[in-house]
Protein backbone atom coordinates (compact mmCIF):
# COMPACT_ATOMS: atom_id res chain seq x y z
CA UNK A 1 0.00 0.00 0.00
CA UNK A 2 2.81 2.11 0.53
CA UNK A 3 4.88 1.58 -1.66
CA UNK A 4 2.10 2.33 -4.23
CA UNK A 5 1.56 5.50 -2.75
CA UNK A 6 5.39 6.09 -3.15
CA UNK A 7 4.98 5.30 -6.73
CA UNK A 8 1.87 7.14 -7.36
CA UNK A 9 3.33 10.67 -5.99
CA UNK A 10 6.27 9.91 -8.17
CA UNK A 11 4.47 9.81 -11.29
CA UNK A 12 2.51 12.42 -10.32
CA UNK A 13 5.81 14.52 -10.30
CA UNK A 14 7.54 13.17 -13.22
CA UNK A 15 5.49 15.27 -14.87
CA UNK A 16 7.40 18.41 -13.72
CA UNK A 17 10.48 16.34 -14.13
CA UNK A 18 10.08 16.96 -17.81
CA UNK A 19 10.22 20.58 -17.37
CA UNK A 20 13.04 21.35 -15.25
CA UNK A 21 16.21 23.47 -16.61
CA UNK A 22 19.43 22.65 -15.32
CA UNK A 23 21.39 25.57 -14.22
CA UNK A 24 25.41 26.40 -14.88
CA UNK A 25 27.35 24.71 -12.03
CA UNK A 26 28.71 27.69 -9.43
CA UNK A 27 32.45 28.54 -8.55
CA UNK A 28 32.71 27.47 -5.06
CA UNK A 29 30.52 24.10 -5.48
CA UNK A 30 33.50 21.22 -4.56
CA UNK A 31 34.38 19.65 -7.80
CA UNK A 32 32.00 16.47 -7.67
CA UNK A 33 30.22 16.89 -4.85
CA UNK A 34 26.72 15.46 -4.89
CA UNK A 35 23.80 18.12 -5.83
CA UNK A 36 21.35 16.38 -2.66
CA UNK A 37 22.62 15.72 0.63
CA UNK A 38 19.89 13.83 1.84
CA UNK A 39 20.28 13.02 5.75
CA UNK A 40 18.01 10.60 7.31
CA UNK A 41 17.49 10.39 11.42
CA UNK A 42 15.42 7.16 12.17
CA UNK A 43 13.97 8.04 15.29
CA UNK A 44 15.28 5.65 18.17
CA UNK A 45 17.56 3.49 15.95
CA UNK A 46 19.66 2.59 18.19
CA UNK A 47 23.13 0.94 17.17
CA UNK A 48 22.06 -2.28 18.71
CA UNK A 49 19.41 -2.34 16.50
CA UNK A 50 21.38 -1.63 13.62
CA UNK A 51 24.41 -4.56 15.17
CA UNK A 52 21.31 -7.13 15.39
CA UNK A 53 19.44 -6.48 12.32
CA UNK A 54 22.43 -5.40 9.74
CA UNK A 55 22.64 -9.06 8.20
CA UNK A 56 18.96 -9.26 7.90
CA UNK A 57 18.36 -6.10 5.70
CA UNK A 58 18.44 -6.41 1.88
CA UNK A 59 16.71 -2.82 0.68
CA UNK A 60 18.01 0.61 1.29
CA UNK A 61 19.71 -0.49 4.71
CA UNK A 62 21.38 -2.97 3.28
CA UNK A 63 22.76 -0.75 -0.21
CA UNK A 64 23.97 2.07 2.81
CA UNK A 65 25.71 -0.54 4.36
CA UNK A 66 27.64 -0.69 1.36
CA UNK A 67 29.33 2.79 2.16
CA UNK A 68 31.48 4.06 5.32
CA UNK A 69 29.71 2.72 8.47
CA UNK A 70 30.15 3.34 11.80
CA UNK A 71 28.54 1.31 13.99
CA UNK A 72 29.74 3.55 16.91
CA UNK A 73 28.24 6.84 16.65
CA UNK A 74 27.64 8.59 19.20
CA UNK A 75 24.95 11.23 20.44
CA UNK A 76 27.54 11.80 23.21
CA UNK A 77 25.29 14.10 25.66
CA UNK A 78 23.28 12.17 28.79
CA UNK A 79 19.92 13.54 27.48
CA UNK A 80 19.26 11.32 24.71
CA UNK A 81 16.16 12.96 23.33
CA UNK A 82 14.46 13.80 20.64
CA UNK A 83 14.48 17.56 20.24
CA UNK A 84 17.99 17.16 21.23
CA UNK A 85 19.44 14.36 19.61
CA UNK A 86 18.06 15.98 15.93
CA UNK A 87 20.01 19.37 16.80
CA UNK A 88 22.78 18.02 16.32
CA UNK A 89 22.76 16.01 13.87
CA UNK A 90 22.73 19.14 11.14
CA UNK A 91 24.35 21.98 13.15
CA UNK A 92 27.66 19.74 14.24
CA UNK A 93 26.82 21.22 17.94
CA UNK A 94 26.49 19.38 21.69
CA UNK A 95 22.87 20.48 22.97
CA UNK A 96 25.22 22.72 25.34
CA UNK A 97 25.52 24.54 22.19
CA UNK A 98 22.15 24.55 20.61
CA UNK A 99 20.37 25.48 23.80
CA UNK A 100 18.19 22.14 23.38
CA UNK A 101 18.66 20.45 26.09
CA UNK A 102 15.39 18.39 26.63
CA UNK A 103 12.43 17.70 24.64
CA UNK A 104 10.90 19.70 27.26
CA UNK A 105 12.44 22.22 30.10
CA UNK A 106 10.84 24.48 33.07
CA UNK A 107 10.82 28.00 32.63
CA UNK A 108 9.77 29.52 35.92
CA UNK A 109 9.67 33.45 34.43
CA UNK A 110 7.11 32.74 31.63
CA UNK A 111 4.17 34.20 31.76
CA UNK A 112 1.66 31.71 31.50
CA UNK A 113 0.07 29.04 34.04
CA UNK A 114 2.13 26.21 31.91
CA UNK A 115 6.03 26.43 33.18
CA UNK A 116 7.29 23.40 30.82
CA UNK A 117 8.74 24.64 27.53
CA UNK A 118 8.27 22.62 24.58
CA UNK A 119 11.68 22.81 22.78
CA UNK A 120 9.83 23.56 19.44
CA UNK A 121 7.47 25.86 20.33
CA UNK A 122 7.19 29.70 20.71
CA UNK A 123 5.87 29.94 24.15
CA UNK A 124 5.40 34.18 23.63
CA UNK A 125 2.21 33.49 21.55
CA UNK A 126 -0.77 34.00 23.32
CA UNK A 127 -2.96 30.89 24.66
CA UNK A 128 -0.25 28.88 24.08
CA UNK A 129 1.02 25.85 25.94
CA UNK A 130 3.58 23.27 26.03
CA UNK A 131 0.91 20.59 24.32
CA UNK A 132 -1.27 23.09 22.50
CA UNK A 133 1.64 25.32 20.19
CA UNK A 134 3.13 27.19 18.18
CA UNK A 135 6.20 25.16 16.27
CA UNK A 136 8.61 27.66 16.16
CA UNK A 137 12.42 26.96 15.54
CA UNK A 138 12.98 30.03 18.54
CA UNK A 139 14.54 28.31 20.80
CA UNK A 140 17.79 26.61 18.89
CA UNK A 141 20.38 28.55 19.14
CA UNK A 142 22.71 27.66 16.12
CA UNK A 143 22.06 27.76 12.17
CA UNK A 144 21.73 24.50 10.47
CA UNK A 145 23.99 23.18 7.46
CA UNK A 146 21.33 23.98 5.08
CA UNK A 147 20.97 27.69 6.44
CA UNK A 148 24.71 27.82 5.97
CA UNK A 149 24.66 27.01 2.48
CA UNK A 150 22.66 29.96 1.14
CA UNK A 151 24.71 32.42 1.36
CA UNK A 152 27.21 30.52 -0.67
CA UNK A 153 24.95 29.25 -2.56
CA UNK A 154 21.51 31.38 -2.89
CA UNK A 155 19.95 28.67 -4.95
CA UNK A 156 20.02 26.08 -2.67
CA UNK A 157 17.21 24.70 -0.93
CA UNK A 158 16.53 23.81 2.49
CA UNK A 159 13.90 20.82 3.18
CA UNK A 160 12.86 19.01 6.28
CA UNK A 161 9.86 15.91 5.97
CA UNK A 162 8.96 14.36 9.86
CA UNK A 163 6.56 12.06 11.71
CA UNK A 164 7.62 15.04 14.32
CA UNK A 165 7.65 18.76 14.47
CA UNK A 166 10.51 18.65 16.29
CA UNK A 167 12.47 16.58 14.39
CA UNK A 168 11.96 18.21 11.48
CA UNK A 169 12.47 22.33 12.68
CA UNK A 170 15.89 20.96 14.57
CA UNK A 171 17.19 19.59 11.49
CA UNK A 172 15.99 22.57 9.29
CA UNK A 173 16.43 25.33 11.33
CA UNK A 174 15.38 29.18 11.00
CA UNK A 175 15.53 29.97 7.09
CA UNK A 176 14.06 26.86 5.09
CA UNK A 177 12.30 26.66 1.96
CA UNK A 178 9.44 23.60 2.71
CA UNK A 179 8.88 21.83 6.37
CA UNK A 180 6.22 19.43 6.66
CA UNK A 181 5.53 17.29 9.98
CA UNK A 182 3.10 14.50 10.88
CA UNK A 183 0.25 15.69 13.18
CA UNK A 184 -1.63 13.27 13.78
CA UNK A 185 -3.96 14.15 11.50
CA UNK A 186 -1.68 15.60 8.77
CA UNK A 187 1.38 16.75 7.46
CA UNK A 188 0.96 20.48 8.24
CA UNK A 189 3.98 23.11 7.81
CA UNK A 190 4.47 26.14 10.68
CA UNK A 191 5.91 28.19 7.75
CA UNK A 192 4.08 31.04 6.12
CA UNK A 193 3.97 32.93 3.57
CA UNK A 194 5.54 29.75 1.67
CA UNK A 195 3.47 27.92 -1.46
CA UNK A 196 1.83 24.57 -0.81
CA UNK A 197 3.92 21.96 -2.61
CA UNK A 198 1.04 20.13 -4.78
CA UNK A 199 1.98 16.64 -3.07
CA UNK A 200 1.35 17.67 0.31
CA UNK A 201 -3.01 17.79 0.10
CA UNK A 202 -2.29 14.71 -2.31
CA UNK A 203 -0.45 12.80 0.41
CA UNK A 204 -2.64 13.92 3.48
CA UNK A 205 -5.83 12.66 1.05
CA UNK A 206 -4.17 9.46 0.53
CA UNK A 207 -3.27 8.94 4.21
CA UNK A 208 -6.77 9.82 5.18
CA UNK A 209 -8.25 7.62 2.59
CA UNK A 210 -6.10 4.39 4.24
CA UNK A 211 -6.75 5.49 7.89
CA UNK A 212 -10.66 5.38 6.86
CA UNK A 213 -9.98 1.44 6.37
CA UNK A 214 -8.95 -1.36 9.23
CA UNK A 215 -5.38 -2.36 8.08
CA UNK A 216 -4.43 -6.69 8.28
CA UNK A 217 -1.68 -7.91 10.27
CA UNK A 218 1.38 -8.06 8.49
CA UNK A 219 3.00 -11.24 8.19
CA UNK A 220 6.14 -11.84 9.75
CA UNK A 221 8.76 -13.68 8.09
CA UNK A 222 10.74 -16.65 9.74
CA UNK A 223 13.00 -14.43 11.65
CA UNK A 224 10.51 -12.01 13.03
CA UNK A 225 8.05 -14.94 13.89
CA UNK A 226 10.78 -16.46 16.06
CA UNK A 227 10.68 -13.46 18.10
CA UNK A 228 6.88 -13.35 18.73
CA UNK A 229 6.84 -14.32 22.46
CA UNK A 230 3.86 -12.42 24.26
CA UNK A 231 5.38 -10.58 27.58
CA UNK A 232 3.57 -9.25 30.77
CA UNK A 233 3.88 -5.71 31.49
CA UNK A 234 4.24 -4.11 34.83
CA UNK A 235 2.46 -0.85 35.96
CA UNK A 236 -0.70 -1.58 33.85
CA UNK A 237 0.21 -2.11 30.79
CA UNK A 238 -1.09 -4.30 27.79
CA UNK A 239 1.03 -7.35 27.39
CA UNK A 240 3.51 -7.07 23.93
CA UNK A 241 5.98 -8.99 21.75
CA UNK A 242 3.80 -10.88 18.87
CA UNK A 243 1.93 -7.58 17.43
CA UNK A 244 1.90 -7.53 13.44
CA UNK A 245 0.34 -4.08 13.55
CA UNK A 246 -3.41 -4.73 12.47
CA UNK A 247 -4.89 -1.94 13.25
CA UNK A 248 -8.56 -0.27 13.53
CA UNK A 249 -10.23 2.40 10.62
CA UNK A 250 -9.19 5.50 12.11
CA UNK A 251 -6.36 4.48 14.69
CA UNK A 252 -4.07 7.46 15.18
CA UNK A 253 -1.78 6.24 17.32
CA UNK A 254 -1.68 2.31 15.83
CA UNK A 255 -1.09 4.63 12.43
CA UNK A 256 2.05 6.27 13.89
CA UNK A 257 3.61 3.25 15.55
CA UNK A 258 3.83 1.78 12.73
CA UNK A 259 5.87 1.07 9.27
CA UNK A 260 2.84 3.27 7.85
CA UNK A 261 3.96 6.71 8.99
CA UNK A 262 7.46 6.49 7.82
CA UNK A 263 6.26 4.96 4.04
CA UNK A 264 4.04 8.20 3.91
CA UNK A 265 6.60 10.39 5.08
CA UNK A 266 9.10 9.29 2.45
CA UNK A 267 5.98 9.19 -0.03
CA UNK A 268 5.95 12.85 0.72
CA UNK A 269 9.75 13.70 0.35
CA UNK A 270 10.10 12.04 -2.48
CA UNK A 271 7.46 13.99 -4.08
CA UNK A 272 9.00 17.12 -3.05
CA UNK A 273 12.11 16.34 -4.65
CA UNK A 274 10.13 16.02 -7.99
CA UNK A 275 8.15 18.86 -7.45
CA UNK A 276 10.76 20.74 -6.28
CA UNK A 277 13.69 19.70 -8.70
CA UNK A 278 15.94 18.89 -5.61
CA UNK A 279 19.53 17.89 -6.78
CA UNK A 280 18.38 19.19 -10.10
CA UNK A 281 20.22 22.53 -10.21
CA UNK A 282 24.14 23.87 -9.65
CA UNK A 283 23.68 24.63 -5.95
CA UNK A 284 23.38 21.75 -3.56
CA UNK A 285 20.23 20.89 -1.81
CA UNK A 286 19.72 19.51 1.89
CA UNK A 287 16.88 17.22 2.17
CA UNK A 288 16.76 16.30 6.08
CA UNK A 289 13.81 13.35 6.64
CA UNK A 290 13.34 12.04 10.28
CA UNK A 291 11.29 8.52 10.31
CA UNK A 292 9.62 8.43 13.73
CA UNK A 293 7.67 5.47 13.33
CA UNK A 294 10.64 3.17 14.81
CA UNK A 295 10.35 5.58 17.52
CA UNK A 296 6.87 4.99 18.48
CA UNK A 297 7.13 0.97 18.37
CA UNK A 298 10.00 1.34 20.48
CA UNK A 299 7.69 3.11 23.29
CA UNK A 300 5.09 0.91 22.83
CA UNK A 301 6.15 -2.46 22.11
CA UNK A 302 9.36 -2.63 23.23
CA UNK A 303 12.60 -2.82 20.77
CA UNK A 304 13.31 -6.75 21.23
CA UNK A 305 9.85 -8.25 20.49
CA UNK A 306 8.23 -8.99 16.69
CA UNK A 307 7.14 -5.40 16.56
CA UNK A 308 10.42 -4.17 15.70
CA UNK A 309 11.84 -7.10 13.50
CA UNK A 310 7.87 -6.37 11.10
CA UNK A 311 8.96 -2.24 11.24
CA UNK A 312 12.86 -2.47 11.33
CA UNK A 313 12.23 -4.73 7.94
CA UNK A 314 9.74 -2.42 6.36
CA UNK A 315 11.67 0.39 6.98
CA UNK A 316 14.57 -1.19 5.45
CA UNK A 317 12.46 -2.10 2.26
CA UNK A 318 10.93 1.71 2.22
CA UNK A 319 14.05 3.20 2.39
CA UNK A 320 15.27 1.12 -0.38
CA UNK A 321 11.92 2.10 -2.51
CA UNK A 322 13.03 5.75 -1.65
CA UNK A 323 16.75 5.37 -3.01
CA UNK A 324 15.44 3.60 -6.05
CA UNK A 325 13.16 6.46 -6.65
CA UNK A 326 16.13 9.23 -6.22
CA UNK A 327 17.83 6.82 -8.82
CA UNK A 328 14.98 6.72 -11.73
CA UNK A 329 16.23 10.48 -11.27
CA UNK A 330 19.09 10.67 -12.62
CA UNK A 331 19.86 13.00 -9.18
CA UNK A 332 23.30 13.36 -8.00
CA UNK A 333 22.96 12.88 -4.38
CA UNK A 334 24.85 11.41 -0.84
CA UNK A 335 23.23 10.08 1.90
CA UNK A 336 24.13 9.89 5.31
CA UNK A 337 21.75 7.71 7.98
CA UNK A 338 21.87 8.23 11.70
CA UNK A 339 19.69 8.56 14.83
CA UNK A 340 18.59 10.82 17.62
CA UNK A 341 19.15 8.75 20.14
CA UNK A 342 19.25 4.97 21.13
CA UNK A 343 16.90 2.71 23.02
CA UNK A 344 16.40 0.10 25.69
CA UNK A 345 14.29 -3.10 25.41
CA UNK A 346 11.11 -3.74 28.54
CA UNK A 347 12.69 -4.47 31.56
CA UNK A 348 10.27 -7.23 31.90
CA UNK A 349 11.95 -8.74 28.68
CA UNK A 350 15.81 -7.77 29.59
CA UNK A 351 15.38 -9.82 32.69
CA UNK A 352 14.47 -13.19 30.34
CA UNK A 353 17.36 -12.24 28.12
CA UNK A 354 19.95 -12.00 31.61
CA UNK A 355 19.84 -8.59 32.60
CA UNK A 356 18.37 -9.32 36.16
CA UNK A 357 19.26 -5.57 37.32
CA UNK A 358 16.95 -4.65 34.71
CA UNK A 359 13.83 -2.67 36.39
CA UNK A 360 10.81 0.17 36.35
CA UNK A 361 11.79 3.47 38.10
CA UNK A 362 10.75 4.31 41.49
CA UNK A 363 7.68 6.64 40.75
CA UNK A 364 8.93 8.37 44.40
CA UNK A 365 11.61 9.76 42.16
CA UNK A 366 9.83 12.31 40.13
CA UNK A 367 10.58 16.18 40.92
CA UNK A 368 7.29 16.82 42.18
CA UNK A 369 6.84 13.85 44.42
CA UNK A 370 10.29 14.59 45.92
CA UNK A 371 9.80 18.02 46.29
CA UNK A 372 6.64 17.82 48.41
CA UNK A 373 8.61 15.48 50.73
CA UNK A 374 11.11 17.39 51.16
CA UNK A 375 9.13 21.01 51.62
CA UNK A 376 7.18 19.23 54.53
CA UNK A 377 10.60 17.77 56.27
CA UNK A 378 12.43 21.41 56.33
CA UNK A 379 8.92 23.08 57.03
CA UNK A 380 9.16 24.75 53.44
CA UNK A 381 6.10 26.37 51.63
CA UNK A 382 4.76 25.51 48.07
CA UNK A 383 6.05 22.48 46.00
CA UNK A 384 9.74 22.79 45.94
CA UNK A 385 10.92 21.24 43.06
CA UNK A 386 10.07 21.14 39.30
CA UNK A 387 10.91 18.94 36.61
CA UNK A 388 9.78 16.98 33.48
CA UNK A 389 11.35 14.21 34.95
CA UNK A 390 11.02 11.47 35.13
CA UNK A 391 14.68 12.79 36.79
CA UNK A 392 16.82 14.77 34.15
CA UNK A 393 16.72 18.46 35.12
CA UNK A 394 15.02 19.23 38.18
CA UNK A 395 14.72 23.05 39.07
CA UNK A 396 14.11 25.09 42.78
CA UNK A 397 11.25 26.96 42.92
CA UNK A 398 11.90 30.33 42.45
CA UNK A 399 9.60 31.57 44.86
CA UNK A 400 11.58 30.53 47.90
CA UNK A 401 14.00 32.84 49.52
CA UNK A 402 17.43 32.23 48.95
CA UNK A 403 18.51 30.75 52.47
CA UNK A 404 15.85 27.97 51.81
CA UNK A 405 16.79 27.36 48.16
CA UNK A 406 20.27 26.52 49.02
CA UNK A 407 18.63 23.96 51.43
CA UNK A 408 16.47 22.39 49.56
CA UNK A 409 19.08 22.13 46.87
CA UNK A 410 21.57 20.37 49.55
CA UNK A 411 18.61 18.49 50.90
CA UNK A 412 17.49 16.89 46.96
CA UNK A 413 21.02 16.20 46.41
CA UNK A 414 21.44 14.41 48.99
CA UNK A 415 18.12 12.73 49.01
CA UNK A 416 18.61 11.69 45.63
CA UNK A 417 22.10 10.68 45.66
CA UNK A 418 21.43 8.29 48.56
CA UNK A 419 18.51 6.52 46.20
CA UNK A 420 19.58 3.23 45.05
CA UNK A 421 18.26 4.02 41.16
CA UNK A 422 20.44 7.10 41.26
CA UNK A 423 23.69 6.68 40.02
CA UNK A 424 24.67 10.49 39.66
CA UNK A 425 23.55 14.01 40.98
CA UNK A 426 25.35 17.18 39.57
CA UNK A 427 24.50 20.98 40.29
CA UNK A 428 24.53 23.54 37.74
CA UNK A 429 27.29 24.94 39.50
CA UNK A 430 29.26 21.72 39.02
CA UNK A 431 28.39 21.37 35.52
CA UNK A 432 29.45 25.01 34.74
CA UNK A 433 33.13 24.07 35.80
CA UNK A 434 33.19 21.49 33.61
CA UNK A 435 34.91 21.85 30.33
CA UNK A 436 32.68 20.23 27.35
CA UNK A 437 34.87 17.13 26.48
CA UNK A 438 36.44 16.65 23.07
CA UNK A 439 38.08 12.96 24.13
CA UNK A 440 35.94 10.27 22.27
CA UNK A 441 32.57 9.83 23.27
CA UNK A 442 32.85 6.24 24.69
CA UNK A 443 35.38 7.60 27.10
CA UNK A 444 33.07 10.45 28.62
CA UNK A 445 32.57 10.32 32.22
CA UNK A 446 28.99 10.79 33.23
CA UNK A 447 29.50 14.47 34.10
CA UNK A 448 30.69 15.20 30.72
CA UNK A 449 27.71 13.63 29.56
CA UNK A 450 25.77 15.59 31.38
CA UNK A 451 27.81 18.55 30.55
CA UNK A 452 27.14 18.50 26.96
CA UNK A 453 23.32 18.95 27.54
CA UNK A 454 23.60 21.58 29.98
CA UNK A 455 22.98 25.11 28.92
CA UNK A 456 22.96 27.65 31.60
CA UNK A 457 19.46 29.19 32.02
CA UNK A 458 17.60 26.86 30.50
CA UNK A 459 18.95 23.24 32.40
CA UNK A 460 18.02 22.40 35.83
CA UNK A 461 19.68 23.83 39.51
CA UNK A 462 21.00 19.79 38.95
CA UNK A 463 20.33 17.05 36.93
CA UNK A 464 19.16 13.16 38.38
CA UNK A 465 21.34 10.64 36.25
CA UNK A 466 19.49 6.86 36.99
CA UNK A 467 21.94 3.76 37.48
CA UNK A 468 22.44 1.34 34.18
CA UNK A 469 19.07 -0.70 33.45
CA UNK A 470 16.92 1.54 35.10
CA UNK A 471 13.73 2.32 32.26
CA UNK A 472 12.08 5.89 33.48
CA UNK A 473 8.81 4.72 32.83
CA UNK A 474 6.60 3.12 35.89
CA UNK A 475 3.05 4.09 34.42
CA UNK A 476 3.11 2.03 31.57
CA UNK A 477 -0.80 2.91 30.40
CA UNK A 478 0.77 4.92 27.50
CA UNK A 479 3.89 3.33 26.52
CA UNK A 480 6.48 0.58 28.02
CA UNK A 481 9.92 1.48 27.11
CA UNK A 482 11.65 4.65 26.60
CA UNK A 483 15.09 6.30 25.82
CA UNK A 484 16.70 9.49 28.02
CA UNK A 485 19.82 7.76 29.93
CA UNK A 486 23.89 8.99 29.86
CA UNK A 487 24.15 4.96 28.68
CA UNK A 488 25.45 3.45 25.90
CA UNK A 489 22.24 2.06 24.84
CA UNK A 490 20.78 5.30 24.33
CA UNK A 491 23.81 7.33 23.19
CA UNK A 492 25.27 4.56 20.94
CA UNK A 493 23.71 4.94 17.01
CA UNK A 494 24.80 3.74 14.01
CA UNK A 495 26.27 6.82 11.58
CA UNK A 496 26.20 5.48 7.48
CA UNK A 497 27.30 7.55 4.66
CA UNK A 498 26.71 6.49 0.93
CA UNK A 499 27.40 7.66 -1.92
CA UNK A 500 27.49 5.75 -5.57
CA UNK A 501 30.64 4.75 -6.21
CA UNK A 502 31.87 5.01 -2.82
CA UNK A 503 34.60 2.56 -1.75
CA UNK A 504 33.15 0.40 1.36
CA UNK A 505 34.55 0.82 4.84
CA UNK A 506 33.34 -0.44 7.68
CA UNK A 507 34.91 1.53 11.16
CA UNK A 508 34.68 0.84 14.49
CA UNK A 509 35.82 4.18 15.66
CA UNK A 510 33.84 5.76 18.20
CA UNK A 511 32.60 9.30 16.49
CA UNK A 512 29.76 11.77 16.85
CA UNK A 513 26.93 12.77 15.45
CA UNK A 514 28.12 16.53 15.50
CA UNK A 515 30.48 14.81 13.03
CA UNK A 516 28.26 14.79 10.33
CA UNK A 517 27.63 18.40 9.75
CA UNK A 518 31.48 19.74 9.10
CA UNK A 519 32.19 16.12 7.01
CA UNK A 520 28.93 16.87 4.56
CA UNK A 521 30.17 20.88 4.79
CA UNK A 522 33.96 19.59 3.14
CA UNK A 523 31.45 17.86 1.02
CA UNK A 524 30.17 20.30 -0.81
CA UNK A 525 33.38 22.83 -0.27
CA UNK A 526 31.45 25.11 2.75
CA UNK A 527 34.57 26.21 5.05
CA UNK A 528 33.41 26.52 8.49
CA UNK A 529 35.65 28.69 10.57
CA UNK A 530 38.14 26.52 13.65
CA UNK A 531 36.48 25.65 16.60
CA UNK A 532 32.81 27.21 15.04
CA UNK A 533 31.22 23.53 15.66
CA UNK A 534 31.45 21.09 18.21
CA UNK A 535 32.18 18.58 15.63
CA UNK A 536 35.22 17.13 13.43
CA UNK A 537 35.35 16.59 9.81
CA UNK A 538 35.69 12.52 8.91
CA UNK A 539 38.30 12.57 7.02
CA UNK A 540 36.95 8.31 6.14
CA UNK A 541 34.14 10.48 4.32
CA UNK A 542 35.05 13.88 2.91
CA UNK A 543 38.17 15.67 1.98
CA UNK A 544 38.85 17.75 5.33
CA UNK A 545 40.60 21.30 4.68
CA UNK A 546 43.61 21.14 6.81
CA UNK A 547 42.60 24.91 8.10
CA UNK A 548 39.20 26.09 7.70
CA UNK A 549 40.00 29.34 5.17
CA UNK A 550 36.77 32.27 6.00
CA UNK A 551 35.01 32.11 8.81
CA UNK A 552 31.62 31.57 8.30
CA UNK A 553 28.77 33.45 10.50
CA UNK A 554 27.10 32.14 12.62
CA UNK A 555 24.41 33.17 15.38
CA UNK A 556 20.82 33.31 16.67
ZN1 LIG B 1 13.50 10.34 19.26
Amino acid sequence: MRFKLLVAVAALAASAAACAQPAAAPQSLATGAPKLLVVISVDQFSADLWDEYRPHFTGGLARLAQGTVFHNGYQSHAATETCPGHSTILTGDHPSRTGIIANNWTDQSVERSDVSIYCAEDEHVSGSSSSSYKVSPVHLLVPTLGELLKPAHPGSRNVAVSGKDRAAVMMSGHIVDQRWYWTGKQFATDLRGVAIPQVVPKVNAAITAALEQPRPALQPNPFCQAKARVIAIEGGGKPVGAGTFARNAEDQSAFRASPELDGDTLALAAGLVDEMQLGKRADPDVLAVSLSATDYVGHTYGTEGAEMCLQLLELDREIGDFLAMLDSRGIDYSVTLTADHGGKDIPERQRLAGVPGAARIDPGLGAGTMGLKLVTKLGLKGFGLLGEGPPGDVYIDRNLSPGDKKRLLTAAVAAYKAHPQVDAVFTAAQLAATPVATTPPDQWTLIQRARASFYPGRSGDFVVLLKKDITPISDTSRYVATHGSAWDYDRRVPILFWRKGMAQMASDAPIETTDIMPTLAATVGLPLAPGSVDGKCLPQVAQCPAAASAPTERGY
